[in-house]
């Protein structure tokens, strides 16, 4: 029959931690999977209320001076820790008021939130509107292992957890088996599903057919030790006997346009190109042989699904951290933050120690999840369709929220 289109929202913050990113790749899962089944809506709660809210300095105090203190009385038993300075009551005062203001907008039928901040005023304005038997709920964790607590909230009706470390933390924080998938960090449709040879890419991408690649970048941003590293490649890539270069350099500067066009006039000995952003990473990764990156979790976990043993050099400190020994313990790749020692490592993985280079090679690819994204829009999908035929859901912009306030 023709069932009605069904909304579905998503909420992202663009912060960093490759929120956007997981946001979009679902988004594009929807559409691949269920066509016009679902209207997909990708909300950045922070960018569309400009700098608030540091611009919006007298908004946020009228706010603040009128709301906190029934803010705090309505947190009081439940509230996450975070909540509990005046501040960040007055943002979330702010933001509950963005929150419906959205659900009444597009008036989801399915809300994901990919933020670590996105689930209690989410699910409190639910709760206010009555509609928590009615929206299903699910939030999708796009941290690998130490995420912070806030991702966790036990009235949820799914929490994606991309690691089984993650689970564990989710298990402990107090949600319930049931409550709890582990599929893995959703990565774009496009990476997954591609079918990739590596010459013909390597033609594309007008790269030396016959010399390992190793690829070089620091998340969108280009950040952390790439232009040491760079340097030191270049010289540890070049053998001193016979003056050839033993590898190729591919080098990703992302945003960071300084970066690049100082990578740009710089003079090499060996193969090297030097990228400003790209769309399609896929080519690249499918093109070389090992990667060496800051532990941004997108980047990891699309080297994993092309099997690139990783070099990790930097992480943010906080959620990236773990993203360390999930690699590392996993055989995956190792650790370093110098870049002579970064550069030792892979003159030898591309000359006396290629063995160890495969074996890492192997463990990426039995770490990657691939199909992460269409198995968490799949069942999202189950979900909704639990709910049984849906009729049109009764948003109304309540007198609960508003008029408390
Ligand atoms: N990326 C990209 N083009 C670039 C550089 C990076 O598409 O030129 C993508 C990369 O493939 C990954 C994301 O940006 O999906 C970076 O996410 P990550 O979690 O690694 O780090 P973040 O930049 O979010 O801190």
């Amino acid at each position: 029959g023709a069932e009605r289109t069904k909304n579905v929202l998503i909420l992202m913050s663009d912060t960093g931690g490759g929120h956007r990113a997981s946001a979009e790749a679902i988004r594009d899962a929807f559409k691949i999977e269920f066509g016009d089944e679902y209207r997909i809506f990708v909300k950045d709660v922070c960018k569309e209320y400009a700098g608030w809210p540091l611009n919006d300095m007298e908004r946020s105090y009228k706010f603040m001076v009128k709301h906190v203190q029934l803010w705090k009385v309505a947190f009081h038993s439940t509230s996450p820790k975070w909540i509990h300075s005046s501040y960040l009551a007055a943002i979330a005062a702010y933001y509950a008021k963005e929150v419906e203001a959205g659900l009444m907008e597009y008036k989801p039928d399915i809300i994901i939130s990919v933020h670590p901040l996105m689930q209690h005023i989410p699910l409190w304005v639910l709760k206010w509107q009555g509609l928590q038997k009615k929206v299903v709920f699910v939030t999708v964790i796009t941290d690998l292992n130490t995420c912070h607590p806030t991702w966790f909230h036990p009235r949820v009706n799914r929490c994606y957890c991309p690691s089984n470390e993650v689970s564990k933390r989710a298990l402990l924080d107090g949600l319930e088996e049931s409550q709890i998938r582990v599929f893995g960090l959703p990565i774009r449709p496009s990476f997954a599903r591609a079918v990739l040879v590596k010459d013909d890419l390597r033609q594309e991408l007008e790269m030396d057919p016959n010399l390992p690649a190793v690829l070089l970048m620091g998340g969108g941003e280009g950040m952390g030790p790439v232009k040491e590293t760079a340097r030191a490649l270049g010289e540890s890539l070049l053998d001193n006997e016979t003056g050839k270069p033993i590898g190729q350099l591919i080098i990703i500067c992302g945003r960071n346009k300084t970066l690049a066009s100082k990578l740009e006039s710089e003079e090499w000995k060996i193969p090297v190109k030097v990228r400003r952003f790209e769309t399609q990473m896929e080519k690249w990764m499918g093109a070389c042989d090992c990667i060496i990156t800051k532990a941004g979790p997108g980047t990891i976990a699309e080297a994993l699904i092309r099997g690139l043993p990783i070099i990790l050099n930097d992480y943010i400190p906080g959620q990236e951290k773990g993203n360390v020994p999930y690699v590392v313990d996993n055989g995956a790749g190792v650790f370093t933050r110098s870049p002579n020692e970064t550069a030792r490592l892979v003159s030898e993985w591309f000359s006396t120690k290629t063995d160890e280079l495969k074996r890492m090679s192997e463990n990426a690819l039995k770490l990657a999840q691939p199909e992460a994204v269409f198995d968490i829009v799949k069942d999202i999908h189950e979900l909704a369709k639990q709910r049984g035929p849906l009729a049109n859901i009764p948003y109304v912009l309540t007198s609960s929220f508003t008029s408390i306030i």
